[in-house]
């Protein structure tokens, strides 16, 4: 709880975020619309410029090339001349083929020393050449009558690629002139432009994160407010809403979590109920009859007191049934696997029982082919047996007849206890496995159990990944089965 409240609300950090990013896209199109303006200008003028003379020279030959010049002027605002180039005594005589219509500037006015000197510029570099002039006084009209207004107050630029070309032994020079003109006074209204912008986009950005902030924010206080309640016990509350997916997971989750904890709930109740009421049951009978034995005269007999020794039998074996569960459940209850005979075990097994079928007239069968052998806690699967045929007997039927069945396959070995006894309704089968479950509460048998050998057979079963199982029909009897996988005999 204090580590929380050190922590700022989400609407912070997103705020924070939201201004961090506003603050570097500010950042960025400040570097490019102001320091790097101008630089950029340049380069793509002068590529325009060399784009449109390369256009011209590869379209030399074209009759068309006076329309095409024409166009490139209109469409780029620049003035093209094209000359025609003879030697004479190996000097170059320039004539006119194209004069620019455009005049995109004053000085670009292209007199011979220009023409002349970006030829010899351009031969010197391969046929191709880019010049730029020195800066020239702010612009004015072509013919020098008066300034253009308004203007910079630093001066423009000429950029002039020229091009020498060859075509059937003529030779030609095209001239492309573009005006760069200053960006100064541009780079002034942007810069305004963009403080201005940055006030925007500060109170846009903190309006934005105060609104996502309360989108996000409001059902996860939602959700944490139904938490604490379902931490002080409350577990029917339902976690709904969340505008967002991983709220809604989270929700869902957490509804999910709170029917398990209720579900775990209810088992530790009704755990404590049972095991209080299975202790109490025979610590009365203890008590009731030990009183009886001592008080009144000729009650001491040995019948009396085998009463009190199966009681007290049923109170440990309720106890060591419950240590048992809850050292399997827990895990840590300890395996001592070895290979042995499951055959033999079943046949040991059986030998304990011949005093109640002597007794009783029990009729408790065995059948088997040949033996198998398997690799498991022989102890643990002894009570797995053990608790299978109590159970067999238990809710045996009038013919009082218990049948373990083993079947040996390639690698496994199926062992099925079958009685013909009061079986189980199919919607109780699912159950039976669990701790503490009872198929009928009220009737309890002269022989009951403690609801728990089930569900200890359920847990060592589990533990050798066995199959296990029961096929059972109400007033015909149950087969309880499992199969464990066969190995050699050492
Ligand atoms: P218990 O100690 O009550 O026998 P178990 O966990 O062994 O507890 O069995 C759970 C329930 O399954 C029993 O209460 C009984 O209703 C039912 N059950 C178990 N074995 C049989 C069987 N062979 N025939 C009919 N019902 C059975």
């Amino acid at each position: 709880m204090k580590q929380t409240n050190r922590k700022l609300p989400l609407r912070v950090y997103l705020s924070c975020a939201f201004l961090a990013l506003s603050l570097v896209l500010i950042v960025i199109m400040w570097l490019f619309q102001t320091v790097f303006f101008d630089d950029f200008y340049r380069s793509i003028k002068t590529f325009q410029a060399e784009r449109c003379a390369l256009s011209v020279s590869k379209n030399i030959e074209d009759e068309q090339i006076t329309e095409l010049l024409k166009e490139i002027e209109e469409k780029n605002d620049m003035d093209v001349s094209l000359y025609g180039v003879t030697k004479y005594n190996s000097n170059p005589i320039f004539s006119p083929i194209y004069a620019p219509h455009n005049f995109i500037s004053s000085h670009s006015i292209v007199n011979m020393s220009t023409v002349y000197d970006c030829y010899f510029k351009a031969l010197e570099n391969g046929g191709q050449t880019t010049i730029k002039s020195e800066n020239i006084p702010p612009k004015y009209n072509r013919f020098g009558m008066g300034f253009d207004a308004p203007f910079d107050k630093k001066s423009s630029q000429l950029l002039t690629c020229a091009v020498i070309t060859q075509s059937e032994d003529e030779e030609y020079l095209i001239l492309v002139e573009s005006d760069i003109a200053p960006v100064t006074s541009t780079v002034d209204t942007l810069k305004v432009q963009l403080i201005i912008m940055t006030v925007f986009m500060v109170i846009i950005s903190i309006f934005f994160a105060v609104i996502t902030a309360q989108y996000l924010s409001k059902p996860l206080h939602d959700t944490n407010k139904k938490a604490k309640q379902l931490a002080n016990q409350n577990y029917n509350i339902a976690f709904s809403g969340g505008n967002y997916r991983e709220l809604c997971e989270l929700n869902d989750t957490l509804t999910y979590s709170a029917h398990e904890l209720r579900k775990v709930d209810e088992l530790r109740r009704e755990l404590i109920a049972n095991i209080s009421h299975d202790l109490r049951t025979p610590l009365t009978m203890i008590t009731g009859y030990s009183e009886v034995m001592r008080d009144i005269p000729g009650e001491n007999n040995p019948e009396n007191v085998q009463i009190i020794i199966d009681e007290a039998n049923r109170l440990s074996s309720l106890v060591s049934d419950l240590m048992d569960i809850s050292k399997l459940e827990s895990g840590t209850a300890t395996m001592q696997d070895s290979v042995f005979c499951i055959t033999d075990c079943i046949k040991e097994i059986f030998n304990r029982y011949t005093k109640l079928i002597e007794q009783d007239g029990y009729n408790i069968v065995f059948e088997y082919d040949t033996d198998a052998y398997v690799k498991a806690d022989p102890l643990r699967i002894s009570q797995v047996l053990y608790n299978l045929i109590n159970n067999a007997i238990n809710y045996s039927g009038d013919d009082k007849t218990v049948i373990v069945k083993q079947s040996v396959s390639p690698n496994n070995v199926c062992i099925e206890v079958i009685d013909h006894g009061v079986g189980i309704e199919e919607d109780k089968i699912p159950y039976i496995w669990d701790r503490y479950y009872k198929v009928d509460k009220e009737h309890k048998m002269a022989v009951v159990g403690t609801g728990l050998g089930l569900s200890i057979v359920k847990n060592i079963l589990g533990r050798y990944d066995a199959q296990y199982g029961v096929k059972s029909t109400l007033g015909f009897g149950s087969d309880f089965w499992f199969v464990l996988k066969t190995v050699e005999k050492e």
